[in-house]
């Protein structure tokens, strides 16, 4: 099976994606790039360089629905009628209807004060500009099978970074398409989202995203091709540095929490005092997501009773 990475410029602090082309009967996209000019001009061109057009792709995969990931899906569905295929999990965050990523009613149980909020919304609703909506999209499952000629793409399902995150799975070489799940040199965010089976609760991201490196390493893949960054071929040392990372944050988090409690807005301001205002979001994600599974752990007591969530040492 031949699989061909394209790089795609994004407007976003992440830089260039790679998505991937499965250059096989029925010649398949795993992600899109976003919607710009650029990413547009890049795709056709590398395309053009293997003696395609747009028109021939005939499914395009989502990993998930980030904009730099399914930004031109609708474009490339409308030039050739391919069928777009998303995780059940995030099948309503690509239509019309989608959800904001900014869900106002968890976070505010962060205690953001108003006025971030407000930006957080404003900055989320350019991003959405980047992505076109889908309407006739498909959902796929765990383990569903993506056949082709010359074999099959299974899908494994690995929430964390967004709930229906999905990596691809190539049996016959242990190769994995890895999305946002697993980066080259940098952590994936577990971002703030509501639980797609009650949208009213927070989503486990961190300890579901622990349990998805898990589940990648019982596939013992050897060839990892990722989203952003290269190809990563020893899992073992990555996922022994990346839980290792992760272990490091979750303590000092928990270390932090004074004896009077402490809310996760101001948790995040401890934290990650001096980055942007406009990467408030991804923080304050990234610490109720660490105080969450701290309190699951048994290693921290949170209390619900208000407007927003407070934790307290247990
Ligand atoms: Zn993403």
């Amino acid at each position: 099976m031949k699989i061909l990475p394209f790089s795609i410029p994004t407007p976003f602090p992440v830089g260039p994606i790679n998505i991937y082309l499965i250059r096989e009967d029925p010649l398949t996209l795993v992600d899109t790039g976003p919607k710009t000019p650029e990413a547009r001009e890049a795709l056709r061109r590398q395309l053009r360089e293997v003696g395609l057009i747009i028109s021939d792709i005939k499914r395009v995969v989502l990993t998930h629905t980030h904009e730099d990931h399914c930004g031109l899906a609708r474009l490339i569905q409308e030039e050739s009628g391919a069928k777009v295929y998303v995780h059940e999990w995030e099948h309503d965050q690509i239509s019309q209807a989608r959800h904001n990523r900014v869900d106002r009613a968890l976070i505010g149980r962060t205690g953001v004060p108003e006025p971030a909020l407000a930006a957080m919304d404003l900055q989320y609703e350019e991003i959405r500009r980047f992505a076109d909506p889908v309407d006739d999209v498909e959902a796929y499952g765990d383990a569903r099978e993506f056949d082709f000629d010359g074999g099959s793409l299974r899908v494994v399902h690995t929430p964390g970074h967004t709930p229906g995150s999905s990596c691809l799975f190539r049996e016959a070489n242990r190769t994995l398409l890895t999305g946002d799940t697993i980066l080259k040199s940098i952590k994936p965010n577990p971002l703030l989202s509501a639980d797609p089976r009650d949208r009213s609760r927070r989503f486990p991201s961190l300890a579901r995203y622990l349990a998805s490196l898990l589940r990648i390493r019982q596939l013992a893949p050897t060839l990892l091709q990722t989203a952003h960054g290269g190809e990563i071929d020893d899992y073992e040392e990555h996922f022994q540095r990346l839980t290792r990372l992760i272990e490091e944050r979750r303590r000092r988090i928990v270390d932090l929490v004074p004896d009077e409690g402490i809310n996760a807005w101001e948790m995040s301001r401890l934290v990650f005092p001096k980055i942007p205002d406009n990467q408030r979001f991804l923080a304050v994600s990234e610490t109720i997501a660490n105080l969450d599974l701290a309190v699951s752990e048994g290693r921290l007591r949170i209390e619900t009773n208000t407007l927003v969530d407070a934790y307290f040492t247990a």
